[in-house]
């Protein structure tokens, strides 16, 4: 009984595996004819002074709606790209889309405003990442200065040497460098000290407790390192005024996060800039103003 039952449950596992492969590689195909079909668009998901309610940034978020699945999770697919040798077709579509925007918003004599871009982890160590950042930048007439790169401090730790090289070349370009997800990735002091980087996001998930419970140890953490090294720091995920507050007295004036925005489509991001940028901002108890 025990025999038949272990080889029933081999087959049942054979045949999982079998159709989680069939679905990976469904979904690549759509992905596929999604980029090349244009079916994918950009979010923006606007960087606030938190005392003022200015925005300084953008970043770039990529959207999927798929005709039968609907909305698609940008982690989700990005992973599956990675999987399937699209990455770097996606990481060109991004970049291209983010650099048309902003020359359509140059066009309409908007506010220059930076614009974050995220990098997968094999996108960056593809060997031709360079040239194509160089040569879509040139394609679209962008300020390299106004483009930030962010890669995480994960995949900025799986091959610290090669990225470091590979994020040398890109400032080399005038492109800005941010850390994505910082606080995560368990990189020592050395090595963060080595990586040419501009400045460093904290990771959600370490503002998400403050003012509940969690004492803000490790946001504090951050951004002390983020003084000690001269970089600049913003805050991710922020969602409430006490952390908002908690974050205006450590020092980081920089988020984004829902209390301020979700990422807005393209026609919201740019009323918000011919408005001249600035959110308002909730209401609540005013904190880390002057006196
Ligand atoms: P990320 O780069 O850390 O982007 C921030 C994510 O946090 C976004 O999710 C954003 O909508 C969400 N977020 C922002 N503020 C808040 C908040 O206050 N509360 C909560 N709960 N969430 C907030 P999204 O757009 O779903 O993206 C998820 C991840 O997918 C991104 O994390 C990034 O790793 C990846 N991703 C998105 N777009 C791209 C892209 O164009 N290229 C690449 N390579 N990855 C991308
Ligand atoms: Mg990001
Ligand atoms: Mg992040
Ligand atoms: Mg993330």
């Amino acid at each position: 009984v025990a025999k038949g039952r272990g080889r029933n449950c081999f087959e049942f596992y054979r045949h999982r595996m079998r159709s989680d492969a069939d679905a990976r590689l469904k979904l690549s195909g759509r992905l596929r004819k999604a980029i090349e079909g244009g079916k994918l668009h950009l979010n923006f998901q606007p960087q606030v002074d938190m005392r003022t309610g200015e925005v300084r940034g953008l970043e770039a978020l990529v959207r999927w709606r798929d005709d039968d699945h609907g909305m698609m999770n940008p982690a989700d697919f990005v992973a599956v790209a990675e999987a399937s040798g699209l990455v770097s077709q996606l990481g060109e579509w991004v970049l291209r889309a983010a650099c048309e925007q902003a020359a359509a918003w140059r066009e309409l004599q908007a506010k220059p405003i930076p614009i974050s871009v995220n990098v997968s982890p094999l996108q960056l160590l593809r060997a031709d990442i360079v040239t194509t950042f160089q040569r879509v930048i040139q394609e679209t007439g962008m300020d390299p200065t106004l483009l930030e790169l962010e890669v995480t401090e994960t995949a900025l730790m799986k091959n610290p040497e090669a990225s470091a090289r590979r994020l040398v070349e890109f400032r080399r370009l005038g492109v800005r460098v941010a850390i994505d997800d910082f606080g995560m990735g368990y990189s020592s002091l050395g090595q963060l000290r080595a990586l040419p980087v501009d400045r460093i996001k904290i990771d959600r998930a370490f503002v998400r407790g403050i003012g509940e419970g969690d004492s803000g140890a490790i946001a504090t953490a951050v951004v002390t390192l983020a003084n000690a090294f001269e970089l600049s720091v913003i805050a991710e995920g922020v969602e409430t005024l006490a952390q908002r507050a908690f974050l205006i007295d450590l020092g980081c004036v920089e988020a984004q996060g829902f209390l301020f925005s979700k990422p807005l489509d393209a026609d919201a991001a740019t009323r918000l800039l011919l408005q001249g940028a600035v959110l308002q901002l909730p209401q609540g108890v005013e904190h880390g103003r002057g006196k």
